[in-house]
């Protein structure tokens, strides 16, 4: 069994300028566990992703975020992936001129860990998740499809074997394949590795391959609502109008799917 972690969010309160996005947000995810959270467009889902890795631009006015004894919003993101947080990006970064190998040997040398064997962990890691091995020397991300790229995140994310990942509409622009073969790694990493994840999604039909042990609604930058699956299953029916979101089609068609409908 593999440490115990635990990302706590206490009362985070974001926004961007002087506008409020997350009022309050609550939640704590612990080592193995994985969490969804659901909302409308426009519910603040993307900006909670951005303000726990730190990305510029987001003002945060209240709360706090720790992994284990280390407050996250006091250090610069690099720091935050240091201590254990990793971002599957919904548009990972291309990074011209450096591999994937020279980019993980270089994340190795950043936090004091050994490199050797990397190479070949590389190799068998892209087999694992179906990753090209010819695009293996190219430069990170540059020309890759969109499932491409996810696969490729996902051999960094097996190599680096971070203590959390933040999966941030992990299913966009993936088809069923590519998504099929991204949750299962993900999924398999929560039981080797014990992987915390935080799946943020507005497509319940990530939920049906990556399945949650809890379901949170936000709505309005506010968890309105937690639970088993079974939320999952419920929202399916029933929208997010009854949460006070408004019931747009976008979020209809959002939920639909994760039973096949
Ligand atoms: P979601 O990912 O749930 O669709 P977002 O977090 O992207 O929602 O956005 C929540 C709200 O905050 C939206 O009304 C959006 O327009 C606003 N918002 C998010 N990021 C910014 C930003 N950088 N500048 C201005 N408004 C933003
Ligand atoms: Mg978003």
């Amino acid at each position: 069994m593999s440490a115990q972690h635990v990302l706590r969010i206490e009362e985070l309160r974001a926004g961007v300028d002087s506008r409020e996005i997350l009022r309050g947000i609550n939640l704590e995810v612990r080592s193995g566990e994985v969490h969804a959270i659901m909302g409308p467009n426009g519910s603040g889902k993307s900006t909670l992703s951005h303000v726990l890795m730190g990305k510029p631009g987001y003002h945060v006015s209240g709360g706090s975020v720790s992994l284990d004894s280390a407050d996250l919003l006091s250090l610069p993101s690099w720091k935050r992936a240091h201590e254990g947080l990793f971002l599957v990006s919904q548009y990972p970064i291309e990074v011209p001129g450096v591999s994937l190998d020279e980019a993980l040997r270089a994340a190795f040398e950043t936090n004091g860990r050994s490199a050797q064997g990397l190479h070949d962990e590389i190799l068998s890691e892209a087999s694992r998740v179906k990753f090209p091995l010819s695009l293996l020397g190219r430069s990170l991300n540059v020309d890759f499809s969109g499932g491409e790229k996810k696969r490729n995140e996902m051999i960094q994310l097996a190599v680096l074997k971070p203590k959390f990942a933040i999966l941030d509409e992990i299913d966009s622009g993936l088809d069923i394949d590519a998504l099929r073969d991204v949750s299962r790694r993900v999924e398999q990493a929560t039981n080797e590795d014990g992987l915390g994840v935080l799946a943020i999604t507005h497509y319940s039909r990530l939920l049906k391959e990556l399945r949650p042990d809890r379901v949170h609604v936000l709505v309005k930058g506010e968890i309105v609502a937690s639970g088993g699956p079974e939320l999952a299953q419920q929202l399916e029916k029933t929208g997010y109008a009854e949460y006070g979101g408004e019931d747009e089609v976008g979020s209809g068609v959002a939920v639909s799917g994760i039973f096949g409908l």
